[in-house]
């Protein structure tokens, strides 16, 4: 069994864009929007932050108070829009009751969406010529990529069906000739089409829900799931014997599992990500990767046919 480990793959990604980055002056520029004291929202927000400041990003938090309006935040996307200093936008997911995300994505500039959410970069993506491909999509491509991991002609099956990780991601693996099947929570048997891959995604926020029942001897398992337990009686039965669980529980308070059972899978597959340390530094890097990219269109604009 290989392991898939994100970290060197992040690693030259971030020095790419650090070094394309270079090219600019001013140097791109990144505003985050972040509403709300969401812990989760908050650690990621910081570790976007903190790669754009060393790939020589400029990365601008824009805090809106917990309870702040809809107006108030589609009010900070329009002054990101059009301030002309600005190359790359996104809004932190997920949103507080009360605010309408698709109204939300609408209202970026396409041409700075980083995150690749709008419609417009949607559509491109879907038709074959990506302009911003949503960053963790992206990420899983490249450590398969990195890996040498086939795919023309291959079995994928995203499990999951999100417009941020499943959706987009079936569109890159078709893209890329493999034969995809998108499951989620409707799906039939899911674990006999989960047995069909060679390359199996799983991407549905369900701590170690993915056992070896679902592999197929010798698959790829790339495992996009990020769940923090914070004791034993959160975990579901079959991971309450890892010591790896057990002992984060214990030491930190809690554990970040992926929504495959890594143990039980290591068993069987041929190659597997773990959790923390496979997708998740790749979300990172290719939103450096995403804002380099948004200076390049704004700064050197190309036709839109080439875009
Ligand atoms: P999401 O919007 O909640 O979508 C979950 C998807 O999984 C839905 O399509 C849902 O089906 C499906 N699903 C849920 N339970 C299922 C079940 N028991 N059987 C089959 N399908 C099931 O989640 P998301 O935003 O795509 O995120 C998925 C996971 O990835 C989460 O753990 C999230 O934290 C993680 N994530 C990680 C990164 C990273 O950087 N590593 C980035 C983004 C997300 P329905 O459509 O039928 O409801």
């Amino acid at each position: 069994m290989e392991l898939l480990d994100g970290t060197p793959v992040a690693k030259r990604i971030r020095e790419e864009a650090a070094s394309a980055a270079l090219a600019f002056s001013p140097p791109p520029h990144l505003v985050v929007l972040l509403l709300g004291r969401d812990p989760a929202s908050e650690t990621y927000v910081a570790a976007k932050k903190r790669a754009a400041e060393e790939a020589g990003i400029r990365a601008e938090t824009v805090r809106l108070s917990p309870g702040s309006p809809p107006g108030a935040l589609l009010a900070a996307i329009r002054r990101a829009n059009e301030d002309g200093n600005v190359d790359g936008v996104l809004v932190q997911m997920p949103l507080e009751p009360g605010h309408d995300a698709p109204r939300v994505i609408d209202s970026l500039d396409p041409v700075k969406d980083v995150d690749g959410l709008h419609p417009e970069n949607v559509g491109l993506l879907h038709q074959g010529r990506p302009r911003f491909v949503p960053c963790t999509p992206a990420g899983v491509l490249a450590l398969l990529d990195h890996y040498g991991v086939a795919l023309a002609g291959r079995r994928a099956v995203v499990l999951g069906r999100s417009g941020l990780v499943g959706k987009p991601l079936a569109a890159l693996l078709t893209a890329r000739d493999a034969t995809v099947t998108v499951c989620h929570s409707r799906t039939r048997n899911l674990a006999a089409v989960c047995r069909e891959a060679n390359v199996l995604v799983a991407a549905i926020g369900r701590p170690g829900f993915v056992t070896s029942e679902f592999v197929r001897e010798g698959a790829a398992v790339v495992d996009v799931g990020v769940n923090r337990l914070e004791s034993l009686e959160q975990a579901p039965q079959n991971l309450r014997g890892s010591e790896r669980i057990r002992g984060a529980i214990a030491t930190k308070g809690r554990a970040l599992v992926g929504d495959v059972d890594f143990e039980d899978v290591s068993r069987v597959a041929g190659r597997i990500t773990p959790v923390p340390g496979g997708v998740g530094p790749l979300t990172v890097a290719m939103l450096l990767a995403n804002t380099v990219r948004a200076a390049r269109l704004r700064r050197e604009p190309v036709p839109r046919e080439e875009r």
